[in-house]
């Protein structure tokens, strides 16, 4: 189980942690900081095995003997993991842990907890983590998981060390998706879309998108050869198939993707296209409309999400909108 795959992502955040590793220092408490999808769990769980692998080699953990497989499958007794009961992590949770603590380890001493969303714990939780780390055991490492450090404690902040993890660039992440065999539409598709690679990547393998793609292109060709039918062609395909309000405006950012491309085309800048294999069409369609028009459609459709998002009815919003992409 090498650090190689996680370094990729956040090289400076392992570098930091596989030197304190190499030279037996690792801190007892960290505050791992940083966006959804940026491998936050991914590597403390990484932090947890190389703690407790009895075959740690080089840093890193062998992925293989009794401590690694039960960590890879959450039931390791010295490994604790906490997250929000609802809204909040609560008291009792963090007592619990505590509780857990005072026992002597299972196999060592070492132990390691983890918590996710460390700043949704209540007032009283999260003076009770506090006086936990205080008192730190030679053996115990904290991992604090948080989306929002701005709302820790600061004397929780200062009793730990802070990593920032760094959001993946767009062409990283790309690249990631295609080592896992997807294809390179889909995946610059799905990169365009989130930044979370877990997300990105179900988006690549879940059939529906792909045919989602496919409407969104099928649907600004029909905007623009065959005005007149696009009304039938709504109720026909695409009302049926974009049912759920999350579809439909999972529907509109690709739409909205296509008309970036369409102005990507007029700034003669194709290696920023989403829609690279689309060439074609997309050099069509940009032939004969104005940066001025494409900017109005794309306003046309954040106003249609802005809509959506008010409950407005999924079939009037549609209609309205393809009145207003057929003009120019
Ligand atoms: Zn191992």
């Amino acid at each position: 189980m090498s650090w190689e795959p996680l370094r990729q992502r956040q090289d400076k955040v392992v570098k930091t942690l596989t030197n304190s590793i190499k030279k037996n220092r690792l801190a007892h408490a960290y505050v791992f900081e940083g966006g959804r999808g940026t491998g936050k769990m991914e590597i403390a769980l990484q932090v947890a095995k190389t703690y407790l692998c009895r075959v740690t080699q080089d840093a890193n953990p062998c992925g293989e003997c009794k401590d690694c497989r039960r960590i890879d499958s959450q039931n390791h007794p010295d490994v604790h993991r906490v997250a929000p009961d609802g809204q909040s992590i609560k008291i009792d949770q963090i007592r619990g842990l505590q509780k857990e603590f005072a026992y002597h380890g299972m196999e060592s001493d070492k132990k390691v907890y983890i918590i996710e969303h460390v700043d949704r714990m209540t007032v009283q939780a999260a003076n009770s983590l506090l006086k936990f780390l205080e008192e730190p055991s030679d053996a115990t490492i904290a991992l604090l998981l948080t989306e929002q450090k701005h709302r820790l404690l600061d004397t929780i902040l200062s009793r730990a060390q802070l990593l920032t993890f760094t959001p993946l660039p767009t062409a990283a992440l790309i690249a990631s998706l295609q080592e896992e065999g997807v294809s390179s539409h889909m995946a610059s598709l799905a990169a365009a879309l989130t930044n979370d690679r877990s997300e990105a990547l179900e988006i690549c393998r879940e059939e529906w998108f792909a045919q989602a793609r496919d409407k969104v292109i099928q649907l600004t060709e029909e905007l623009r050869n065959r005005p007149n039918q696009v009304l039938v062609s709504l109720q026909e395909n695409w009302l049926s198939f974009f049912k759920e309000k999350e579809q439909l405006d999972y529907a509109l950012n690709l739409l909205l993707i296509w008309y970036k491309d369409l102005l990507f085309i007029q700034l003669s800048e194709p290696e920023h296209l989403v829609f690279a294999d689309q060439m074609q069409a997309l050099e069509q369609q940009a032939l004969h409309i104005s940066q001025k028009v494409i900017s109005e459609k794309m306003r046309a459709v954040l106003t249609a999400k802005q809509r959506l998002g008010a409950n407005v009815n999924p079939q009037l919003l549609m209609e309205q909108l393809v009145l207003r992409l057929r003009e120019g």
